[in-house]
């Protein structure tokens, strides 16, 4: 059976007999054998294999081998005379499964931009970069689960397509079946929902978290992972049209205690990553930003920074640097004014609670004066926002005066409101986008480069 690059490279013995697979990066020719760089995304590096010329049908086998083809090696390892890796194959026998014709194969040796690579979505998986984002990608995942699971957590489904709109959150992609070319209408002049396949407007999940909240009520500590879409059309370097989303939930807890989850669950994912993906970690230190491993070890060690918005706005007030956006207590923090605390002030994670509750969600505790609810905002160097938390409202009658408040219909929220009427307790959780979370661990500058697959406007291939 094929072996994994990854386990030769790290454990590999001089003269035992493994059997590769792979995609050629680099092939050189010299008199009488050639060099194959082979990788097969188990890691950065590949396995480079030696094929002499002794090898059976070494010509024709050498002319078909070029980068991007694939390939099956036989052979045994031997110590490396070359710089660079401490063991290699000796080929004694290489067999092609498929070629790939240098005239037209678009990833050749040198630098392409990540733009172009966007446009070779089927092949920038191949790349070094693209690679190392895709394993820690995957390593950010495995940590995820493990931190839950390993307290108590149940990992709940929550639907894709849903009626509600969550937080009035707009900016929601309409799901139908009806033919849009003869939509069914009323006698108003609007669309005849009720001829529609769930018989009322359905949309695209932009969250996950009342119903998180339901099953949060059932089994105290739960989390979401999964997709959810929002048909913002801003077209920046941190938003998606289709992204991931943990949405932890805990019943029995306060602020507190989400801050303190918050906080632990970030510090195990970067400890994870830094313990099984240390290459690719270094690659994006030495070629994407050379503050990924500090930033990193920062996160690990050192406590969060944690004060409240009416502070946060007193220091930006203060700050020696002009905004572009007002600073004013009341006003949403922009961008720019995260990025001043995390990256400028504190040079940490900086997490903002307590924020006016004009500009926060319905379901967000309300505090004894009213002026604001408890909510937490944790806001990370480079990439401002990452997590957005808070302790849920868990009484009914301000909670119904919320909603009122925000112009929306509790009849609309009557599961929601019944969560508050059957054994209700304090309960709180938060949101981690998880491609910005990706993002902020390798220093990628475009979230499109952090999914497989990036779904944003007028962007839907692959
Ligand atoms: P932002 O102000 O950056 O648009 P938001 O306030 O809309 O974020 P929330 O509604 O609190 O975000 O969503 C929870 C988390 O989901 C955010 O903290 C962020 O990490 C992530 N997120 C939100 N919108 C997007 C998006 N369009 N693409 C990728 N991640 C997103
Ligand atoms: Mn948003």
């Amino acid at each position: 059976m094929a072996r994994r690059i990854v386990e030769l490279l790290r454990t590999g013995q001089p003269d035992e007999s493994v059997t590769i697979q792979g995609w050629v990066r680099t092939k050189r020719e010299q008199k009488g054998f050639s060099f194959i760089e082979v990788n097969d995304g188990s890691s950065m590096a590949g396995l480079q294999v030696v094929i002499n010329q002794d090898v059976p049908r070494y010509e024709e086998t050498i002319k078909r081998l070029s980068t991007g083809a694939s390939v099956e090696v036989s052979g045994v390892l031997v110590p490396s005379l070359g710089k660079g890796q401490r063991i290699e194959v000796k080929a004694d026998s290489v067999s092609v499964f498929g070629e790939a014709d240098p005239e037209t194969y678009p990833l050749q040796k040198k630098r392409h931009s990540f733009e172009f690579l966007r446009d070779i979505g089927h092949l920038r998986s191949r790349t070094n970069t693209l690679g190392a984002v895709f394993r820690v990608r995957n390593a950010c995942a495995t940590a995820i689960h493990q931190f839950f699971q390993e307290r108590g957590f149940l990992w709940v489904h929550t639907p894709i397509l849903t009626a509600s709109d969550c937080e009035g959150a707009g900016e929601m992609f309409a799901v139908t079946s009806l033919d849009l070319k003869q939509v069914p209408m009323t006698e108003q002049k609007g669309v005849d929902y009720s001829k529609d396949f769930f018989g009322k407007p359905t949309y695209l999940t932009v969250s996950g978290q009342l119903e998180a909240e339901i099953m949060a009520m059932a089994f105290s500590n739960v989390y979401t992972f999964g997709p959810t879409f929002r048909a913002e059309n801003s077209n920046t370097s941190r938003h998606l049209a289709e992204f991931w989303m943990v949405e932890p939930e805990m019943a029995f807890c306060d602020l507190e205690g989400d801050m303190d989850l918050a906080e632990a669950f970030l510090k195990h994912i970067f400890q994870h990553v830094m313990d099984t993906c240390p290459e690719d970690m270094e690659f994006f230190n030495a070629r994407i930003d050379n503050s990924v491993l500090a930033t990193a070890e920062n996160i690990i060690h050192n406590e969060f920074e944690r004060l409240t918005y009416t502070d946060a706005i007193a220091l930006l007030q203060k700050a020696d640097k002009t905004f572009e956006y007002p600073v004013e207590w009341g006003l949403d923090l922009q961008s720019e004014h995260e990025r001043y605390l995390a990256e400028d002030l504190f040079k940490k994670p900086t997490i903002v609670t307590d924020y006016p509750t004009q500009i926060k969600a319905f379901y967000m505790r309300l505090s004894d004066d009213e002026k604001t609810v408890r909510a937490m905002d944790i806001l990370a160097p480079k990439i401002g926002e990452i997590i957005g938390g808070s302790q849920r409202e868990e009484r009914l009658d301000i909670l119904e005066r919320r909603i009122q408040q925000q112009g929306l219909d509790p009849a609309d929220y009557w599961w929601y409101l019944d969560l508050r009427r059957y054994g209700t307790v304090p309960h709180a959780g938060f949101g981690l986008g998880f491609e910005r979370l990706v993002q902020f661990m390798t220093g990628m500058g475009n979230i499109r480069d952090v999914i497989p697959f990036p779904r944003a406007p007028l962007s839907v291939e692959f």
